[in-house]
């Protein structure tokens, strides 16, 4: 669906969040030639231009008209960090004190960046500061873009030649994308198309916390890679850790996982299954056997996330050594098994920690200052206001 907003009284097309099926629709409906969508895209998602008259292929006459009907809303960088050790983190500004982030880490010649889907979470996961904040609101696809656009736009404009810093996007911010079906779809879309952002299907990556119907659909809809944020071996613990599960439950929700593959074997050929490492709670030797034990027919790698912990939460990070037990355990049985290192230390914490940290909405703004001020005189960080 294309998005109109209202400016000054006049309907505008934010032409940010718009796949190129979409585009050409739009160009269509002003009596233009698709190829006109292509060339727009381009200036948007390569060219990193938010601004009609810097579009230099275009006839003037046509850059008016544009004026007039669209616009390239990309919403305020309220604050952006970058990190000594390559990490940048941005929180863009919404309506009504809503804000969200987005943070690129670049490692081995990757760049990958972590998108968010929606304002907090309504599914309330027991390790998870977003979903301490209740849910706000879905993003559109364009706000879900310009988080793309911002990463790419830090980096000075580009070419059509290639040299996209963002090699990878990982559906893994705030929010559960699934239950923002139809905007993260088109924004995906956006994501993977080569007059969008280019990126490879292998290295486009939703995380989900399991919601089964949806990843279903889609399956139906576009072809990338899955993640789901398992955290639990059994049905009694993840009841308690991801809520979700009570609904849909670890049989239906690896049945998926193999519907999922099933369905372009030879491109997807494994799920990554998250696992939050936390003292005491999921990350005994028993745990570690059953986790090996339910896995084994769903073709999956398994990524050890040590737990961020955040004020008002009561777990702790599972201790080093424990961490590289459970990793070498589950080698040992045969699974592709990587602990996420958590980049960015100077700066913050992991994806979808940043905003979610604070929990008074009505403090959130003074206190990210704070902190902000606070870590800059550390040098490596820039801040935009
Ligand atoms: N809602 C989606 C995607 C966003 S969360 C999902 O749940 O998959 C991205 C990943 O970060 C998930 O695997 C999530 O379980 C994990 N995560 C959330 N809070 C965390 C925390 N405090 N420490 C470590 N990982 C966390
Ligand atoms: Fe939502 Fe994912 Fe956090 Fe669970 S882990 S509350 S699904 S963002």
């Amino acid at each position: 669906m294309i998005e109109n907003t209202l400016d000054a009284g006049v309907s505008k097309t934010n032409l940010l969040g718009l796949t190129q099926e979409e585009m050409i629709q739009f160009f269509a409906s002003l009596g233009e030639k698709p190829f006109r969508a292509t060339q727009v895209m381009k200036w948007i998602h390569l060219g990193a231009v938010d601004n009609f008259q810097d579009m230099t292929n275009i006839s003037k006459s046509l850059r008016s008209r544009l004026e007039t009907v669209a616009e390239i809303r990309v919403p305020e960088v309220v604050y952006k960090q970058f990190s000594k050790d390559g990490t940048r983190k941005w929180v863009l500004k919404l309506d009504q004190g809503n804000n969200v982030e987005a943070v690129f880490i670049p490692s081995n010649g990757r760049g990958t960046l972590c998108v968010s889907s929606q304002v907090g979470c309504i599914l309330d996961c027991s390790f998870c500061s977003t979903g301490k904040q209740g849910f706000q609101r879905n993003l559109t696809s364009a706000e879900i873009i310009a988080q793309v656009w911002v990463a790419n736009h830090s980096f000075g404009p580009r070419d059509n030649r290639g040299d996209r810093p963002v090699t990878n996007i990982v559906m893994m911010g705030m929010g559960e994308p699934l239950l923002n079906f139809d905007n993260v779809i088109s924004a995906m879309h956006i994501m993977k198309d080569d007059v969008g952002y280019g990126v490879s299907k292998r290295r486009l990556t939703l995380s989900t916390s399991g919601v089964v119907p949806a990843m279903d659909r889609m399956g139906d809809e576009i072809d990338v890679a899955l993640a789901v944020s398992l955290h639990a071996p059994n049905d009694a613990l993840r009841n308690q850790l991801v809520p979700i599960n009570r609904k849909y439950p670890l049989k239906e929700l690896l049945s998926a996982c193999k519907r999922y593959l099933d369905r372009y074997d030879s491109n997807r050929r494994r799920i990554t299954m998250e696992y939050v490492m936390i003292d005491g709670v999921n990350d005994s030797p028993e745990h570690a056997k059953e986790l090996a034990k339910l896995l084994r027919n769903v073709p999956s790698k398994i990524n050890l996330i040590p737990f961020n912990p955040f004020p008002g939460s009561d777990y702790q990070r599972s201790p080093p050594e424990r961490v590289e037990w459970f990793q070498n355990f589950l080698l040992k049985q045969g699974y592709t098994t990587t602990v996420r290192v958590t980049r960015g230390g100077d700066i913050d914490a992991a994806c979808g920690q940043l905003v979610g940290k604070v929990q008074d909405r009505t403090q959130r703004n003074l206190r990210w200052r704070e902190k902000l001020i606070a870590t800059d005189s550390e040098g490596g960080i820039e801040r935009s206001t």
